[in-house]
């Protein structure tokens, strides 16, 4: 009688599947505007949240949204990590990840924080710290991708 291995066999693999996908009005109007170097959030006409990137729904009252708002080009750190070890596709590192709560906004969006110091020898930088401020940064030929800005300290780096 023949038993299976205690430890199941690991096979090489790679999925390789190219594909679009349907975004929805809020979001097209999201990336539609950053081709305008603006972003987009939504009001929930019950509790006022402005959620961004915009969603057709509020997530506390889950009632449908119908009101796209411009939010501001600054805004705070809500958290922040340092990527320090590569992966597939990664950038070089070090490098690091934001999300920040634009002006006008009760939520927050990801993107990449750049211009900031990343040798963490000394410790974090002061840039770093939750509730910093940021500007966003547009690049000067925007695409409608969420790569279109990144996120920069509003005081020298440190
Ligand atoms: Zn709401």
């Amino acid at each position: 009688m023949t038993h299976p291995t205690t430890v199941p066999a690991r096979l090489p693999g790679e999925w390789r599947i190219p594909y679009q996908y349907t975004i929805g009005t809020f979001a097209s109007a999201f990336f539609d505007a950053l081709r305008e170097q603006r972003i987009l959030g939504c009001r929930c006409g019950q509790c006022g949240r402005v959620a961004v990137p915009p969603k057709s729904f509020c997530e506390f009252c889950f009632i449908p949204v119908e009101e796209l708002v411009e939010v501001g080009k600054e805004g705070v750190i809500e958290a922040v990590t340092v990527v320090t070890a590569p992966f597939a596709g990664s950038p070089p590192v070090p490098y690091a990840v934001a999300y920040v709560r634009p002006d006008g906004a009760t939520s927050a969006i990801c993107n990449y924080l750049q211009g900031v110091d990343l040798d963490l020898e000394d410790g974090l930088n002061e840039a770093l710290r939750i509730e910093a401020r940021v500007k966003m940064v547009f690049r000067d030929d925007p695409e409608g991708r969420v790569t279109d800005f990144w996120f920069e300290p509003l005081s020298p780096a440190q």
